[in-house]
Order: structure tokens, then sequence, then C-alpha cells
């Protein structure tokens, strides 16, 4: 313990004491790497390698090469061109030829320190300029220091650096340098990382040959096997954490237990359920019932494609609340949305004797006071609501069950603040997401909650037909728009908006619904218009009309985006479809084909459309499929832009490995952080002990999400 702390404090030790770096360097290391200590600057990994084992000669050189390395002397510099775009041209020569080589940064300072008639190294891209092989802003240095210091050339690794970074003359070079000189004090002394065990059953070599081969490989077989364990690394401690969260809450915290099925649920099943359920339903359905009667707390996540019914699975979840003498409340990320939750609820319970009841921003104060009591007496089974619910007045008399629909709209914080709600008894949780993410960031985000699919759509679906449409093209479009009304049914318009408090995106939401009014006049057509601006009333009698079928087309903002259903739309047109994410193009396209009919989403855009842009509105067209549109969503973005990934206080910014492309790797680090937990669910062996050090450290461990979900 003393030894491993005594090591530990070596690399804790300021970076400002590294030989070359000082107060100054060490500012900007900070600022801009955010590189304090000997240990962070060793962890601030190459992100690529050039292979210098090779020597050219300047007769080999032509511009093909990515690289090249010369060795030979300078015979001649010369200051060209006028200032401000003077620049230092070198002759340089091996016995073979001679190129230029070009400064047009530091001119002086370089002539300074460039010497005629000495053996240098010179290292660059080569180009050419009026027949003349040049190297602009080569790297140089002389023979002789190289072979000194035994600096290694093999595989140079390169570094990521920034524009400060460089105008302090911080170059990717000078931290290759920096990294050798840390070495050189720490190699050999650096404190392993895993248990021995499995270090040696995973065949990795250990942590102070893996750092210095991330640095300096000594070929490529060291660097990839340095590359893997640091990968491995990383992603096994994400994991590690996660499950061990997992464990200790299972073990820990004990959960209510709801082990009747009572009469509501019964009642509402036989006699009330408006549908058989799907297959994928019904397994759903037995997955949270087993959690419910376990004794451990439930959290679960219910995957589901949009339409897939997971409504009815959260109202029969709660039923079982209540049977067992709970409350039940469910938390929608929008307004109109949880309008339309609570409809469908009382709706679909008014036979039955469940008092329901709405609570949103804009629930009157008086309305609020009862509601309130009612929640604290007891005298209120199900409350459905906005971020209101966690509000610091509303407090629940016995909460059972959260669910919390659209989840990604949720951050992490206000997901904690439900649960402090309940003080002393933990609520079952059940969240609810329409965003299918690929497998792997399911892995890490959610790695510590159970998983349900839905995997099947209720019966009788017809897949959305998708279509692109360049803007030209618009008058076929409301021809068709025109046909479905004819034919009984209702239409969504939807326009972007970047901010929902940007005046100048209205304007085009107000031009269109102008235009689509003269083209669609009442008597015979009617219009509604919906935005994140109109006052609350204003929204839900919009919405309202639509859903009685009074007005006939919804021209919106993406307020309609998220979990709106009203069966009887068929269309769903989006207007400057290019500027949509792919996760919202198919929220929205998800509120048409919830009915029999068949269904058409047709996606407007200009002529001009970025490769990007392309790509999306070809997917959209080609699949249905909301797993396939997150893989390809997140090649296209990467896994820290995806919509939930930024609050879920999961580390995404990896140093070293990739959620995209260590698929691989992270499936076998979640299988071996599983089995490490098997043989010792609580860590407390000793050769595990450094697993939990691992843990502990700060900014490195997982959050704790037991506590929150
Ligand atoms: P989402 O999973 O997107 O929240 P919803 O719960 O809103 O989907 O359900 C979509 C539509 O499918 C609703 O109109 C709902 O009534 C209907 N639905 C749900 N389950 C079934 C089922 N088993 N059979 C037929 N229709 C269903
Ligand atoms: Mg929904």
């Amino acid at each position: 313990m003393l030894l491993s702390s005594l090591m530990d404090r070596l690399l804790q030790t300021d970076i400002k004491f590294l030989p070359g770096v000082g107060e100054k360097r060490a500012a900007i290391l900070f600022d801009e790497l955010g590189v304090k200590t000997f240990e962070d600057l060793i962890r601030h990994y190459p992100y690529k390698y050039t292979d210098r084992t090779k020597f050219y000669t300047i007769r080999e050189i032509d511009t093909t090469q990515v690289f090249i390395q010369v060795r030979g002397q300078i015979v001649a510099m010369e200051l060209a061109g006028k200032k401000p775009r003077q620049r230092l041209v070198a002759r340089f020569q091996d016995s073979t030829g001679s190129i230029e080589l070009v400064w047009f940064q530091g001119i002086r300072w370089i002539q300074q320190s460039l010497k005629t008639g000495v053996d240098y190294i010179v290292f660059g891209k080569p180009a050419i300029y009026n027949g003349i092989y040049s190297i602009p802003h080569p790297e140089i240095e002389e023979a002789a220091k190289a072979e000194l210091t035994a600096y290694p050339y093999s595989f140079q690794a390169a570094y990521p650096t920034t524009e400060k970074m460089k105008n302090s003359f911080i170059t990717s070079r000078v931290i290759h340098k920096l990294q050798y000189q840390l070495l050189q004090k720490v190699y050999g002394r650096i404190h392993e990382t895993l248990p021995m065990s499995l270090i040696e059953e995973l065949r990795f070599p250990g942590i102070n040959e893996t750092l210095l081969n991330i640095h300096f490989p000594k070929n490529e077989e060291s660097l990839r096997k340095a590359r893997y364990r640091l990968k491995f690394e990383e992603l096994f401690l994400i994991q590690l954490g996660l499950l061990r969260q997992k464990n200790i809450k299972n073990s820990q915290i004990s959960g209510l237990v709801f082990p009747r099925i009572g009469n509501l649920f019964n009642g509402f099943y036989k006699e009330h359920l408006p549908f058989e359920l799907t297959g994928a339903q019904k397994r759903v359905m037995r997955e949270i019932r087993k959690d419910l009667g376990s004794g451990n707390q439930m959290n679960r996540l219910l995957q589901g494609d949009v339409g897939s019914g997971k409504t009815l699975v959260a109202l029969l979840s709660m039923l079982i609340a209540l049977d067992n003498g709970h409350q039940a409340c469910l938390m929608a990320p929008t307004e109109i949305l949880a309008q339309q939750h609570f409809m469908t609820f009382t709706r679909l319970l008014a036979n039955l004797p469940v008092k329901v009841r709405l609570l949103t921003g804009s629930t009157r104060q008086g309305d609020r006071a009862t509601l309130h009591e009612e929640l604290r007496e007891g005298e209120l089974d199900i409350l459905i609501g906005t971020h209101a619910l966690i509000e610091d007045s509303v407090k629940f008399h016995n909460l059972g069950l959260v669910v919390i629909d659209e989840q990604h709209r949720f951050g992490v914080a206000q997901r904690a603040r439900l649960w402090e709600k309940t003080g002393e008894t933990l609520p079952h949780v059940l969240v609810m997401t329409a965003t299918p993410i690929p497998r792997t960031l399911a892995m890490t985000l959610y790695g510590d909650l159970d998983l349900s699919v839905i995997d099947e759509m209720p019966p009788g679906r017809r897949p959305i037909i998708t279509a692109h449409y360049y803007d030209s093209k618009r008058l076929q479009v409301y021809e068709f728009i025109h046909k479905q009304i004819q034919a009984g049914r209702q239409i969504y318009i939807v326009y972007p908006l970047i901010q929902e408090s940007e005046t100048l995106d209205y304007k085009d939401l107000y031009d269109g619904y102008e235009s689509i009014c003269r083209t669609f006049p009442p008597p015979e057509y009617a219009v509604s218009v919906l935005h994140g601006r109109m006052k609350p009333e204003e929204k839900v009698k919009a919405m309202d009309y639509f859903v009685r079928g009074i007005t006939k087309i919804m021209v919106s903002t993406t307020v309609i985006e998220v979990g709106v259903d009203v069966p009887n739309a068929t269309v769903m047109v989006i207007e400057s479809a290019e500027r949509f994410g792919l996760s919202q193009l198919h929220q929205l396209r998800g509120r048409v084909g919830r009915g029999g009919e068949q269904s058409y989403c047709l996606l407007m855009t200009g002529y001009k459309l970025s490769k990007e842009a392309k790509t999306r509105i070809e997917t959209m067209v080609r699949t249905n499929d909301g797993f396939e549109i997150a893989d390809v969503d997140m090649k296209l973005r990467g896994p820290g832009d995806l919509e939930g990934t930024q609050q879920s206080g999961v580390p995404f910014n990896l140093s070293i490995a990739n959620l995209l492309t260590d698929n691989k790797i992270l499936e076998f680090a979640r299988r071996t952080a599983q089995d490490v937990l098997e043989k010792d669910p609580t860590l407390e062996q000793p050769e595990n002990q450094i697993l939990i050090e691992q843990l502990n450290r700060p900014g490195k461990e997982a959050k704790d999400w037991s506590r929150i979900s």
C-alpha cells in the first residue's frame, strides 16, 4: 500500500517539474489539453504513427509519398520573397541529389539554429513546386544528436495539438520529446492498473511496457498489443463500474415487492384492453412483473420503435403498482405529450376506480394545491405530467412506480430529483425510449439498466413509404395531400426550428402556414398550427382539433416529434428535411403509420445537399428500421453527439477506445467485467483491490447511477 502510494505520488507530480516544461508551458498544456500531472501527460496518447524506420535517398523522392525521411546536409540558405510573404529556403543534399526545405513561419529563429555542413535527419511531406522538389516545414534534427539521445525513430507518434500550442512551439514533436523525458523518469515505476491474474490470462503486456510502446513502439506488434490493452482497459473499467453499481444496488437496496396481480390489472386486462397485446408486449410485461415481484428495485429500460405500443405497457405496469396499494407516475418530455397520455389514460381507465390527474407547467395554482393535497393523502392514484412532477412541492403518499417516457429528453440530474421525492422507499423505475440506440452504445449508456425490447409492431401495420422530393416538385406533393384528405386522412407538415426561441425561424413556419391555408382553403380544409411558443391552452386546442379530425392539416414545428398519436394521420411532410438529424426524422415519421391505412413520409429539400444530408435522406428512404437508422446516425455523428449521450454522465470522450469501431473489444470487456464480478461480486479479494482503486480515481469513476435511476 505504502509502495503503491509512493509510486502514485511520482505520477501525480505537477507537469511543470518535468525538464523542458516549466510554468509557462505547463499552463498551456493544462489549458489546451487538460494535462496537469505526469500521469495526465503519459495518458495523452498519440492519434497516429508514421514509420520512421525507413530512410529514402533524394533521388527516390516523388510526391506520391505521404512522408519521407532523408539524411543529408544543408549546403545553402536564403530568405526569399518580400515580407510578409517571406520564406526561408535551404538547399539540402545527399549523395544522390538535392531538394529544398522551406519555412514560412518562425523564419529567423529557424535560420539561426540551422548549420551548413552538418548531417541532418529530415522528415516531412514532399511537394513539387516549379519542377523542384521541396519539403515545407520539415522536422529536422542533427543526426549526431538524435543518435546521442538514442531517440527512437521507428513509428513516430503524432499527438493532437491545438493552434495555441503550435504558436507557443509546443508541437506534436515537442510532446513526443516530453514523453521521452517522462518515460525516462517513470518507466518501471508505473503502478500496474489491472490485476495480475487478468494480465496473465489475457496475455497483456505490463503497464510500463504498454505505455512505453504506445509512445515509442518497438515495432508494429508491440504497438498493436499496447493499443489493445489500453482500449480494453478503458472500456473494461467503465463496464466494471456500471455492473458493480448494479450489483450493489441489487444487494443493498431492497425494492418494493408487488406480488399481487389484483382487480385493477385483471379487470382492465379482461374487459377494457382495446386489443390483444402483441407477443413482444406480453413478453415485456412478463419481464416487468418478474422485476416487480423480485424484491429488488426495478431499473428497466424499455426500447421499442415508434408506434410499437409502449404506452400500454406503461399503463399495465402502473396498474400492478396500484393493485399493491401504491401510486404511480408518468413523466413525459413535453406538455403536449403529457396531455395526450393523460387523455389516453383517462379514456382507457374510464370504467375503473382509478383517479388520474395531470400536472404540467400550466396547471392552475388552485388546481395545483388540491392536486398536491390529494397526492400527499394518497387519494390520487396516477399522476401524469411534465418536468413539473419534479418540482419541490410535489410529494407522493407512497410512490411505487415511476415511468419516464422518451427518456433521452431527460437528463440524469432530472431523473435524480424524481427519485429523491420518495424519501426512504425506492420506487420501481421504467424508462421508455423510442430512440433505438446501437447495442454498443446501449451497453455503455444504459449499462446498469436491464433492457426490454418491443421488437414487434401491432398487427396490420403497413410499412411507411418514404420518398424524397425537391422543393420544385411541391405542386405534386400538394396534389397528393389533396387526394389523401379526400380519402378522409389527415396530414402533418413540419418545419425545422433550430431554436424555439429564435424569431427568424418562425418566419418559415408562418409563411408555410399561410401558403398552406391558401392552397387548402376552408371550409373544405381546416389547418391547425402548433409551435412551442404558443400559450399552453392554444397548443392543447390546436392538438385537440387535429385529434378530433376537425382540422385536416397540422402545420407545426418539431413539438409533435415525440410520441404524438393520431392514427388517422397518414402523411408526414417534412420541410427542409436536410436540416434534421436522422433520429429526429425517424421520430417524425413515426407520427404516421399508426393506423391500418398506408402511410407516407415525404422529405422535401432544396437541390443543394451536403454529403451527410444526402446519406440521411437516402437512409430514411431505404429503411424503416430504427436500429439500422441508429447505426447510420452513430456513424455519421460519432457517439458523443447522439442525443442523450451528453447528459448521460458517461465519459464518451474516451481517450483511446472508440465506441464505433471497437465494439468487439467492448463486448469482450463487458463479458470480462461480468466474469470478474461473478467470482468476486464486491471486489474484496486482495488482487482486485487494484480495480477498486481504479474505479475510485477522481474523474474516472462511473457515475453512481444506482441512486439516480
Ligand atoms: P409508442 O411505442 O410509440 O409510444 P404507442 O404506445 O403510442 O406507441 O402506440 C402506438 C399505437 O398503437 C397506439 O395507437 C396504440 O393504441 C396502438 N397499439 C398499441 N398496442 C397495440 C396492439 N397490441 N395492437 C394494436 N394496436 C396497438
Ligand atoms: Mg410513446
